[in-house]
């Protein structure tokens, strides 16, 4: 496979995304705001005022680190120490601006080689230092801040240097590629020779397929493509114990599969350093286009009837009533405010003529459930958009907005009652503060026996807004268990969904984790806390 050189965008620690692609508030964003009374709050520390304490890990640590990765890969320099620090979570940033770097790595380490991250992590057991492993640092959970008592010190394990091609086998279709490698890159490779991955979460520019892996990401073309999980045929796993190879074959009867135990493993059971993933032909024809219809109920009802009896478009997306008009997860496209309905996205990719066919069968479904034909320009007005959302979060957060997300998942008969009790939870959390909230709600992915919701949450921010926060994100956590719902269809658990997904799983589920780690990671130094509490 030839490589192509690609720019990677290193993004500032306190603001998303690359910022030649930054926003501005549009219109009727601006509007929605005024009217839930937002105003500017405080200014943020710039990330060049914010005061570091000195890295902890002790110096015999760091020269076996050095020894084992090269000097030069290893850093304790300000500004690395502060791009490693959490994730993008809205706390995180929150946190960010506001100074508090409680979470710094002391250390960032790139490792070049799987045997170099096998050489860290046994050093790093030895030293009884935690290791945070770090591919394109776009968690939401808390899954890069890790519980740091009891341990000599914190090191970021940065997987970037990892992102080679390995092997393209056309015929199985199937491609190795480090697990370091940023998305967009391994788009770019495998489309260089005829292929794609099809996955597209709206992290793109920044997420890496280790993370992918480690966290079951979910891309927009899920639909048509699969999740992420779904896509890995084989991985190798680095631990403090040694290396796991999984994968000779694409199914197997082979006893359970150990894939799975690692795909979600989110860095407590070792460091995936490289993947074997299914790959598909470049699509020749990419149609999307956009559809009303006359209530959120009317559009399930339709998204429900192609995921089940298909034709199953590539992508295929339904915003409540309350998205729909703000038109904030989709700036750029849909309709106008005001023009009430449901706003549907339905996108096809594949051979001419199979598109043709889908699509004309996908119509007759759509149409028979009430929708609307929007035409092909707020498809392709939503596909231009599609990873501009994110950019929207730092302008709102200037503007003294608060703005979260969440996403769950449930079977289709449960939809409508978790989608209502979400919303309610969530908005008497905010409104018991005097800050009431506005609830937009997406079907992102959907399934043949059911669908994932997407919650996008905005209010005026408090004087203190992680304070704000916390009990909205405990009701929506609390509303979810409660609703029969998986706590995470695709941001995975972290931290900040630890208890309720201990809840999931039960304690016998708890301890089976719990016994796995201990076995590949005897001294616990893997991002202690996270999906499991230690
Ligand atoms: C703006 C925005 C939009 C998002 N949109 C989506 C979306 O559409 N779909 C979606 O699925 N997610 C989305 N996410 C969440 C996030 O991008 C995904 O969870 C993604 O899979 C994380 O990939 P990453 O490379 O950034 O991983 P990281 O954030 O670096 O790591 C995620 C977790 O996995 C661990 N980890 C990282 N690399 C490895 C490895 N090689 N081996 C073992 N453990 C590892 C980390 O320690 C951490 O706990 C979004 C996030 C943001 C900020």
């Amino acid at each position: 496979m030839s490589e192509l050189a690609l720019p990677v965008v290193e993004f500032a620690p306190d603001r998303w995304g690359n910022p030649a692609h930054a926003t501005g508030l549009s219109p009727a964003t601006k509007e929605a705001l005024d009217a839930l009374g937002v105003r500017p709050r405080s200014v943020a520390v710039a990330p060049e005022d914010v005061v570091l304490p000195g890295p902890a890990v002790p110096a015999s640590a760091r020269t076996a680190l050095e020894a084992a990765v090269g000097a030069a890969y290893v850093s304790d320099e300000e500004m690395d120490r502060l791009r490693h620090t959490r994730g993008w979570s809205t706390p995180d940033i929150l946190r960010m601006r506001a100074g508090d770097v409680a979470d710094a790595p002391d250390l960032v380490v790139r490792p070049g080689s799987h045997d170099e991250v096998v050489r860290v992590l046994q050093v790093c057991s030895e030293a009884g230092v935690a290791v945070v492993p770090y591919s394109g640092g776009t968690s939401v959970v808390g899954g890069l801040a890790p519980e740091r008592e009891g341990f000599a010190g914190v090191v970021a394990l940065d997987l970037a240097r990892l992102d080679a091609p390995v092997a393209l086998d056309p015929v199985s279709r199937t491609a190795t590629l480090q697990a370091g490698m940023r998305g967009l890159r391994a788009e770019e490779l495998l489309q260089a020779e005829g292929f794609t991955l099809g996955h597209f979460p709206q992290s793109y520019e920044g997420a890496s397929l280790g993370g992918y892996a480690a966290a079951r990401s979910a891309g927009q073309s899920s639909a048509g493509y699969g999740r992420f999980d779904e896509m890995v045929v084989g991985l190798v796993l680095a631990t403090p114990r040694g290396t796991l190879e999984l994968g000779t074959a694409p199914k197997s009867a082979s006893g359970p599969d150990l894939r799975q135990l690692v795909l979600g493993s989110e860095g407590v059971l070792g460091v995936i350093t490289s993947l074997t993933v299914r790959v598909r032909p470049v699509p020749r024809e990419r149609v999307f286009e956009g559809w009303r219809f006359p209530s959120f109920g009317a559009g399930l009802e339709a998204v429900r009837r192609l995921a089940q009896d298909g034709p199953l478009p590539t992508v295929l997306r339904l915003s409540d009533e309350a998205e729909t008009a703000i038109n904030l997860a989709d700036p750029s496209g849909g309709p106008a405010p005001g023009e009430g309905g449901c706003l549907a996205i339905t996108g096809y990719e594949g051979d001419p003529e199979d598109v043709a066919v889908r699509r004309g069968r996908a119509t007759a479904v759509l149409q028979a459930c009430g929708g609307e034909p929007l035409g092909l320009e707020s498809g392709e007005a939503w596909r231009r958009g599609r990873f501009h959302g994110p950019y929207q979060r730092d302008p709102l957060l200037d503007a003294g907005a608060f703005v979260e997300t969440l996403e769950t998942v449930t079977f289709w008969s449960n939809v409508p009652r978790l989608k209502a009790a979400v919303t309610e939870a969530v908005q008497g959390a905010l409104g018991e503060q005097g800050t009431p909230a506005i609830v937009l709600c997406h079907v992102s992915h959907v399934y043949e026996t059911g669908a994932s919701l997407y919650f996008t949450i905005a209010c005026a921010q408090a004087d203190d807004p992680l304070a704000q926060w916390a009990p909205a994100k405990a009701a929506a956590n609390a509303a979810i268990r409660a609703a029969g719902a998986a706590i995470s269809h695709h941001h995975g658990v972290g931290t900040d969904h630890r208890a309720p997904y201990a809840e999931e799983i039960g304690p016998l589920g708890v301890e089976v984790l719990r016994a796995v780690k201990a076995t590949l990671d005897p001294a616990g130094i893997l991002n202690p806390g996270v999906l499991v509490a230690r």
